[in-house]
């Protein structure tokens, strides 16, 4: 089956940001065949974009998806993350939960032109359930955690559930397992290797939480009198495949650590500022060549499941974080959506950028709505002026999901109904349990 998409604009964002005005690509199944001003291939059907931006599907590199039902309880409250998110975690989240939440969360990620995901959570196998029927590229992750959690009654049982879950999908052509301690500070060190040793040996990614809070600073300064990264890096925990997430609080030391053992990193900036945590230092990461992508982090901590708000926000901050107005150009911002997530996730062979031969993941905005005239420059279009509701057309592996902002393999109202009913007994019990804290 060959595709055509006519009467856009392309930002292919590939090395050279090649664009074409009034461009065309033309896929067949999940492949991009030609890709240019016209393309003189035939085709069985026609995708007129109405002038709309075309560019690749965008790529969220740090989130978890089983948490919908924590999007906006407790919001302002302290230390949140133990007070209120573990106990809460533990006692309530089931595996229908984090099925249904997945799968309504995944449409909020499709809608917004997110195609690709790297999310960590509990029962990761409803997760790639989910994703496999959604039709979604995706990194899957079971937390390790140490304490008993919802998945297990033992402390660590997230090591135990990767021995299958692993396995079960290592060779789905979208998604990829992984093993997801929770963090540096809520694994010991003797576990954190078994986790390390796992995703070696089965030749997954590894991904946690990393100099994120003032307490894992303190902690690692105190008992090890290292900087977390630097613990990481001396226990040779540091490697290629780990994806390290927020690293608000790294130095040059770190940095230099980072790029010397090929990790990278996701940038949640939007959920790191509500937390009032810190800015990650990303231009001193940037000009190190260390591949970042950028994270929405969990409904429960930035709320929203898109990256057009926090494309801005990047810009702006990073840009009054240095006083630099010249720094971080639209182009730049686009790319840390696209090309350097696949780069960040090692996926950046097949996808990321539209070039001859990737496969067909890719989004049109639309730039007809109010806020989008005049429009001069594309990537200024889609950082400054665009919103997630303009995003139009989806396409993952060359399926289409998302046609005239509408799903089409799945009704949305349909997830909701699923999502409200599995989580009523969950909503009393959470509120019951932010009144009493
Ligand atoms: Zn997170």
């Amino acid at each position: 089956m060959k595709t055509l998409i006519k009467n856009v604009t392309i930002l292919t964002m590939n090395e050279q940001l090649d664009m074409y005005q009034q461009g065309e690509m033309l896929i067949e199944d999940d492949t991009i065949i030609e890709i240019g001003k016209t393309c003189s291939g035939t085709y069985d059907q026609c995708i007129d974009g109405h002038q709309g931006i075309l560019l690749p599907g965008m790529i969220n590199t740090h989130t978890h998806l089983g948490m919908i039902p924590f999007r906006g309880l407790g919001d302002d409250c302290p230390d949140r993350l133990r007070r209120f998110l573990f106990p809460l975690e533990s006692k309530c989240m089931t595996p229908e939960l984090v099925y249904h939440s997945s799968r309504y969360a995944m449409a909020e990620m499709l809608l917004s032109g997110i195609t690709t995901f790297m999310d960590m959570y509990y029962f990761e196998n409803e997760v790639a359930k989910a994703a496999d029927e959604m039709k979604m590229r995706a990194f899957v992750g079971e937390t390790i955690v140490d304490f008993p959690s919802c998945d297990s009654d033992q402390a660590y049982g997230g090591l135990d559930y990767c021995q299958w879950f692993i396995p079960k999908w290592k060779n789905h052509p979208l998604i990829t397992p992984f093993v997801a301690p929770h963090a540096t500070n809520t694994n010991d060190l003797k576990h954190l290797q078994l986790a390390s040793q796992l995703a070696q040996k089965y030749d997954v990614p590894f991904s946690l939480h990393a100099s994120e809070l003032d307490y894992e600073m303190d902690y690692f300064q105190k008992e090890y009198q290292m900087t977390p990264t630097e613990f990481l890096n001396h226990y040779h925990l540091l490697n290629k495949n780990v994806v390290l997430a927020h690293c608000i609080h790294i130095n040059d030391h770190d940095i230099d650590l980072i790029k010397e053992n090929g990790a990278s990193v996701a940038h949640c900036l939007v959920s790191n500022l509500k937390a009032g945590k810190g800015v990650m230092p990303l231009k001193q990461l940037l000009e190190k060549d260390v591949f970042v992508g950028l994270g929405t982090d969990g409904p429960s901590s930035g709320n929203t499941l898109e990256l057009f708000s926090m494309m801005k926000m990047i810009a702006c901050v990073h840009k009054t974080v240095n006083h630099d107005r010249n720094a971080f150009p639209c182009q730049d911002i686009v790319s840390l959506a696209t090309l350097q997530g696949a780069k960040a996730l090692h996926i950046d062979h097949l996808v990321g950028s539209l070039e001859i031969g990737k496969r067909a993941d890719f989004i049109i905005v639309d730039t007809d709505s109010v806020s989008m005239y005049p429009l001069y420059d594309p990537y200024s279009a889609l950082v400054y002026s665009a919103n997630a509701g303009l995003v139009n057309t989806v396409f993952v592996n060359g399926e289409c999901l998302v046609k005239d902002k509408t799903l089409q393999k799945v009704s949305l109202e349909e997830l909701k109904q699923n999502l409200q009913q599995d989580s009523s007994t969950f909503s009393k019990q959470a509120l019951e349990y932010v009144k009493g804290l």
